[in-house]
């Protein structure tokens, strides 16, 4: 049970780090690996999925020291950052940036929220001034209009 909720603290938590990692490392000093995917082109793959190799890494080694030294704590937190990562990819490869066609059209009020606020921050082209650096939390605003779209959508059917 510990380790269950070792591993939800640790997603919950993992949302504060990528928001800081994307506001101050990739629109910082990793700019150079995160601009490609500010510019719009339909490449296959792009510089900026190496992040996915950078946040990799913590949570692989935290399992398997977790396993040599026999620390559950640290394994739940290398598991906590692992299912962060794969919510955090499907959300913004699939659902987001639709790499894959799945989820193309939805009424989703929680799916739309994150879809228009990440599109807001795709907005910027540069690495300055930025906004909704967030992938899972967005600002309510997006929320509410979501919620708008919905109830129109309902009345709309009658
Ligand atoms: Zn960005
Ligand atoms: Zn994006």
């Amino acid at each position: 049970m510990q380790f269950f909720l070792i591993v939800i603290g640790t997603f919950v938590v993992m949302e504060f780090v990528a928001w800081a990692m994307h506001k101050y490392v990739m629109h910082g000093f990793l700019w150079v690996l995160h601009e490609d995917h500010h510019v719009r082109d339909e490449k296959p793959f792009e510089k900026n999925d190496i992040f996915f190799l950078i946040f990799a890494i913590p949570s692989w080694l935290l399992m398997m020291l977790g396993s040599m030294y026999e620390s559950p704590v640290s394994r739940a937190i290398g598991w906590g950052i692992l299912v962060y990562g794969v919510a955090y990819t499907f959300i913004h490869e699939i659902v987001i940036h639709q790499r894959i066609k799945w989820f193309t059209r939805t009424d989703n009020v929680y799916l739309r929220a994150i879809r228009k606020a990440h599109k807001v921050h795709h907005k910027k082209l540069g690495k300055e001034d930025g906004e909704c650096f967030g992938m899972l939390i967005v600002p309510w605003k997006f929320f509410s209009e979501a919620l708008k779209y919905k109830r129109k959508q309902k009345t709309a059917r009658g």
